[in-house]
């Protein structure tokens, strides 16, 4: 019997992902996945009516999910959140902020390459971004547009150069934009019903950073994720267990753009999954 797989942490054109929501149905069917989250960044545009019904015809349990960029100190960090309303007016409203927030950075992002003498017309930029999604309404442009965008230029060789050189934290290009915090997100979280997992916790370097955050409503950590060794998976059961948090995890799959990471390659079995499906909702902070 093919094991029970359930990968929570995936990414779609609708953010910068590069499979569709359906091709990425597809996919997890062909390889045998039995419950799929589709985590785009800062949007719920992948759960349209069409993809839950294609998800139930694969007879794949796809579990809504979404993964929010927040600020903690000037440090940016992925909250994932799961099990949520779909129809719940104030996430649908917190997702809108995010894409007028990703507007005002991306533009700013752009007057600071042109700076550098790196000239980026915004329109190619929205074009190159919904060359696989028609609808520009329903792309979230992400840094990694950008990077792609250098690169269709000449102006570096990779994305991964894009980001050493200009695009990553803390480097000469790169813009936080509007602060919002990870206490904010966890409550919008659980207004809708939903619950609040730290996403690739070995990402966030400041021990006092992670220490804040674990003192927060919290529900779950994500310690299984596409580039943990058995060792790292263990430390972060560990954490998660003494805090009596969910166990949550995920491959992080973008598709063409991060080609080293294929969907799968991280999960949970179906204990994990079912307890985080049946997880019972903190009150409404
Ligand atoms: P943004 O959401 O616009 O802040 O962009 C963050 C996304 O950029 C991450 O989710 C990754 O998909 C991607 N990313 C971050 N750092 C790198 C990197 N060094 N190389 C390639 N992609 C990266
Ligand atoms: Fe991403
Ligand atoms: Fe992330
Ligand atoms: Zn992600």
């Amino acid at each position: 019997m093919v094991p029970f797989r359930a990968d929570l942490h995936c990414h779609s054109t609708c953010s910068d992902g590069t499979m569709t929501p359906e091709q990425l149905l597809h996919h997890a069917s062909e390889i045998g996945l039995k419950a799929l989250s589709i985590t785009d960044h800062d949007t719920l545009d992948a759960y349209t009516d069409d993809i839950l019904a294609l998800a139930k015809d694969l007879k794949i349990e796809l579990l809504p999910g979404v993964e929010f960029s927040t600020i903690l100190n000037s440090t940016s960090v992925h909250l994932l959140g799961y099990n949520f309303s779909l129809k719940d007016p104030k996430i649908l409203a917190f997702c809108a902020r995010h894409k007028d927030r990703r507007i005002m950075r991306y533009r700013e992002i752009l007057k600071l390459l042109a700076n550098h003498g790196i000239k980026i017309d915004e329109e190619e930029l929205l074009t190159l971004a919904i060359a696989t999604q028609p609808s520009l309404k329903n792309r979230i442009i992400g840094r990694p547009h950008i990077a792609l965008m250098m690169v269709k230029l000449g102006y570096v060789k990779t994305i991964q150069e894009a980001f050493k050189k200009y695009l990553g934290d803390g480097c000469s290009c790169y813009v936080q934009g509007e602060y919002i915090t990870p206490e904010e997100t966890i409550e919008i979280l659980h207004n809708a019903g939903g619950i609040a997992v730290i996403a690739h916790p070995h990402l966030i370097n400041d021990s006092k950073i992670l220490l804040r955050l674990l003192a927060m409503k919290i529900d779950g950590i994500e310690c299984y994720y596409s580039r943990f060794q058995e060792k790292e998976h263990k430390r972060w059961v560990k954490i998660a267990q003494r805090h009596n948090f969910l166990i949550t995890g995920g491959s992080d799959f973008h598709g063409d753009v991060k080609p080293t990471i294929p969907l799968g390659c991280s999960w949970i079995d179906e204990e994990h999954f079912r307890k985080l499906q049946n997880y019972v909702i903190p009150r409404p902070s």
